[in-house]
């Protein structure tokens, strides 16, 4: 084994006694969490390399860095995740790859997506991304989070989104996400900022009992997502390593 497949075995091996551990905590079965590894900015050799050792979901953010690394792994049997902003002229290279997109945040991006998805001839998964960190009436791209807002929609905005999903062609509306907010009453309340999102995820569920997937918990608070009861965590930096630039 290189040494590069062994530091990613046993990173995956501290990570998976982390949702083992956290499971037990919470009481859930190891089985009703499913690990997300966010590949961005990492190798197409990695993501081998990982599909090697036993994982099957991966996800990206930037559609650059995704695209051809989907493509020089198609071979593999790997469902991916988009989990970055989503810009509409970038729908249909997602499209080509992507199995769910997790960011899915406003009606323009439904449309597009739908457009898509219809043309390739496929039917594509979609997660609402809430925005904690939205006051009410705003969005995320508007809140107070600043240039680094991460996009989604406000709570409120949730059930009319879900349906406009819910309607659309090629469209397959799979749940909730979210990233733990960096401002608003939910800043550094990672288990609260959960729990909400779990509530949210209860009231969806009224009318769209199939929407079951909660994507929420990253490298620093997957613990807290599993105590709320995430059924995916998306982990970067605890299986790759230190990324060498943002993304
Ligand atoms: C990068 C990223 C992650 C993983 O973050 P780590 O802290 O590296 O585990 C999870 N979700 C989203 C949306 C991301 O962009």
């Amino acid at each position: 084994m290189s040494d590069r497949k062994k530091e990613l075995a046993d990173n995956l091996a501290r990570v998976e006694d982390r949702i083992s551990t956290a499971c037990a905590k919470a009481g859930r079965a190891r089985e009703e969490v499913t690990l997300i590894v966010v590949t961005k900015t990492y190798p197409a050799q990695d993501v081998r390399m990982l599909a090697e050792l036993g994982v099957r979901h991966v996800a990206e953010n930037r559609d650059q860095d995704a695209a051809p690394k989907a493509a020089a792994c198609t071979d593999l049997t790997l469902t991916w995740h988009f989990v970055g902003q989503l810009q509409t002229n970038k729908v249909r290279s997602v499209v080509g790859y992507a199995d769910i997109v997790q960011s899915v945040d406003r009606p323009k991006l439904v449309s597009a997506l739908s457009r898509e998805a219809v043309r390739a001839g496929r039917e594509l998964g979609c997660l609402l991304q809430v925005a904690l960190d939205a006051e009410p009436g705003g969005t995320g791209q508007t809140a107070g989070a600043g240039p680094a807002a991460r996009g989604g929609v406000a709570p409120e905005g949730v059930a009319e989104l879900a349906d406009a999903i819910g309607r659309a062609q090629g469209l397959r509306l799979d749940g909730l996400m979210t990233v733990a907010p960096l401002a608003g009453p939910y800043a550094g309340r990672q288990l609260a900022a959960f729990e909400r999102l779990m509530e949210i995820s209860s009231g969806l569920r009224v009318n769209h009992p199939a929407a079951n997937m909660v994507s929420a918990g990253m490298s620093a608070d997957l613990e807290d997502a599993v105590m709320a009861g995430a059924t995916h965590v998306r982990v970067g930096t605890a299986v790759l390593g230190v990324r060498p630039r943002l993304g």
